[in-house]
């Protein structure tokens, strides 16, 4: 299959004004090369059920993920001047890609499943994007609740689905952060609860158009087997859980505890039998993922979710 000739930087510059957006994040990788290499770091199989693109733009990374041998692929862009460029590009990969218009933070993820014609899969799905650095996040963040109850593209398989992201190589230091290390913090505790967390990419900040003023890297999340028993309302719990510590992060994690037992007596008993199993000299940062989520799944069993501020 011959996918049509792509425009020249020059022509994409000209027809997309890229200079004028730049204050709009649109950060562009034109060099197949580099989009090539971020696919072949995302491991993906050409057996993979649908691989969902947000944010193709020109469709660079969209083409490497066509010319990997993935059969059934759809592309979510919220900006209309790609249509064009990007339908041609579905035509000729016949049918295997399709396009949809739209703001990913708002589609129903029903509606690209059935746009993709799949309802359900034995391995995971994948979702490919270079997002804006903006939006990036707050994507994530929605993704995983769906995740933790296996919602949207993420309950197609049990597995859930892969997650291979550019982000800004700040925001992608505080994902994989482990503890007691630098950019540990809530966003870490969150990503790797739910899933297997690595940076497979560095990507400089000279391969963008424009250029922005930081590097990128791409982040790998691999869902893991079986999250907090598949309970979403735990995972809550455990962003409570995080909101509270991370809010007095100077504090020992014994002042935290006990100030949390005498704002919630119902759940004493709970957070004191905690002292066993953590070090409670210890700073928030310093607690493993894993205990984070022994706080949460203990508070949940015993009827909590919402938590003070
Ligand atoms: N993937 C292309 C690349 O690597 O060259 C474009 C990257 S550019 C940083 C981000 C793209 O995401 C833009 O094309 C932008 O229009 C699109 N976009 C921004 N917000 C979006 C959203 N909420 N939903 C879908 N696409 C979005």
């Amino acid at each position: 299959m011959v996918l049509p000739r792509l425009p020249s930087i020059r022509e994409l510059i000209k027809l997309y004004g890229l200079s004028a957006k730049s204050q709009l994040s649109q950060n562009f990788i034109l060099d197949k090369n580099i989009t090539d290499k971020i696919v072949r770091c995302a491991s993906l199989s050409a057996n993979v059920p649908l691989v969902v693109e947000v944010g193709p733009g020109p469709g660079l990374l969209t083409r490497s993920i066509l010319d990997a041998g993935v059969k059934n692929m759809v592309a979510v862009e919220k900006d209309d001047r790609f249509q064009p460029t990007l339908r041609q590009l579905g035509e000729a990969s016949e049918s295997r890609l399709k396009v949809i218009q739209g703001n990913m933070l708002e589609i129903s993820h029903q509606s690209i499943l059935d746009k993709a014609q799949i309802d359900a899969a034995t391995s995971p799905l994948h979702i490919m994007g270079n997002l804006p650095f903006n939006v990036a996040t707050p994507l994530l963040l929605q993704w995983l609740h769906l995740l933790a109850g296996r919602q949207g593209l993420f309950g197609v398989s049990p597995h859930g689905a892969v997650m291979t992201l550019m982000f800004q190589k700040e925001v992608g230091d505080r994902l994989a952060a482990k503890a007691s290390t630098g950019h540990r913090g809530r966003l870490a505790i969150m990503a790797q609860s739910l899933c297997d967390v690595e940076e497979v990419y560095r990507v400089p900040a000279s391969v963008f158009v424009p250029k922005p003023k930081v590097d990128a890297s791409v982040i790998q999340l691999v869902p893991k087997a079986n999250p907090f028993s598949d309970h979403q309302d735990a995972y809550l719990t455990l962003e409570n859980v995080l909101r509270y510590y991370f809010t007095k992060r100077r504090k020992t994690v014994g002042h935290i505890t006990r100030r949390l037992a005498k704002e919630m007596p119902q759940s004493k008993q709970v957070l004191e039998e905690l002292e066993d199993t953590l070090d409670f000299k210890a700073r928030p940062e310093d607690l493993t993922t894993d205990q984070f989520g022994e706080i949460a799944r203990r508070l949940h069993e015993n009827g909590t979710i919402e938590l003070p501020l």
